[in-house]
C-alpha cells in the first residue's frame, strides 16, 4: 500500500479579479435567461488516447452544471491556427472561452505532486489553463477514482482559477488547495463540486465577462 500523497494544483500568478453586482440569481443557479456558458478549448497536447477524456468531459459538465453553468467542451488540435476558417477552434475567444490543455510534460512552473495549472494574463482577462496527465494516471491508479473523472475535476478547479482568480482556493468542495484522500473519494462519487458562494461568484464572473464584451461591441 502506497503512503498518502497529494496532488497540489497551483496557479503561476496572483490575481483577484474584483466582484461584481449581484445579477439576481436565485441559489440554485436556475436563471431566467439560458445559463451562463463557458466554452473550453481542449487540447490534447500529450497525444493521450482519447479514452479518458469522454469521462473527462462528462465530470466537467456536470461539476458547472450543478452550479447552474453550461460548460461547452470543445476538442480542439494543437498547433498553428488558420484564421477565417469554420473551424471553432480557431475563431476569436469569446469572453468566456479559455484553453484547456492535457499535458503529460511538466511545466517550468510545475511542483513534485502537481495536478493542475493556470496562467491568469491580467491585461488581456484571459487566462488558460492545463492539467497534468501522468498526475491523474498517479491519483487514479491510488484511489477510487477515474483517470477521467479526476482530469474533469482538475480542469473545473483549473477553470474556477480563471473566473475567480489565483486566491479562489476554499476550504471545501472542489477548489480545496491541495487534493488527497477525501478529495478523491468525493470525486469517485460525484460529489467534489463548487461551493454555494463560489458558485454564485462563477456565474457572476460568467455574465459580467459577457456584459463586457458586448459592451465594447457597440
Ligand atoms: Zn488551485
Amino acid at each position: 500500500m502506497k503512503g498518502r500523497s497529494t496532488a497540489s494544483l497551483v496557479a503561476s500568478l496572483a490575481l483577484t479579479w474584483g466582484a461584481g453586482p449581484g445579477l439576481g440569481r436565485d441559489r440554485s443557479g436556475a436563471a431566467k435567461g439560458p445559463r451562463p456558458t463557458i466554452t473550453l478549448r481542449v487540447v490534447n497536447e500529450g497525444g493521450i488516447e482519447r479514452g479518458p477524456l469522454k469521462p473527462a468531459e462528462k465530470e466537467a459538465v456536470r461539476i458547472f452544471s450543478h452550479s447552474g453553468i453550461d460548460l461547452v467542451w470543445l476538442n480542439c488540435d494543437p498547433g498553428q491556427a488558420v484564421w477565417g476558417s469554420g473551424n471553432p477552434c480557431q475563431r476569436e475567444l469569446g469572453p468566456a472561452e479559455f484553453w484547456m490543455r492535457i499535458v503529460t510534460r511538466r511545466t517550468a512552473v510545475a511542483t513534485a505532486d502537481m495536478l493542475g495549472f493556470t496562467d491568469l494574463d491580467e491585461s488581456q482577462d484571459h487566462g488558460s489553463a492545463g492539467v497534468y496527465y501522468p498526475a491523474a494516471v498517479k491519483m487514479a491508479a491510488q484511489w477510487h477514482a477515474t483517470v477521467g473523472e479526476i482530469l474533469g475535476a482538475a480542469i473545473a478547479h483549473e477553470v474556477g482559477h480563471l473566473i475567480l482568480g489565483a486566491n479562489a482556493h476554499s476550504p471545501s468542495g472542489v477548489m480545496f488547495a491541495h487534493w488527497g484522500r477525501a478529495q478523491f473519494e468525493r470525486i469517485g462519487i460525484s460529489g467534489l463540486n463548487f461551493t454555494a458562494d463560489q458558485a454564485r461568484m462563477l456565474r457572476e464572473g460568467v455574465e459580467r465577462r459577457t456584459g463586457k464584451a458586448v459592451a465594447a461591441r457597440r
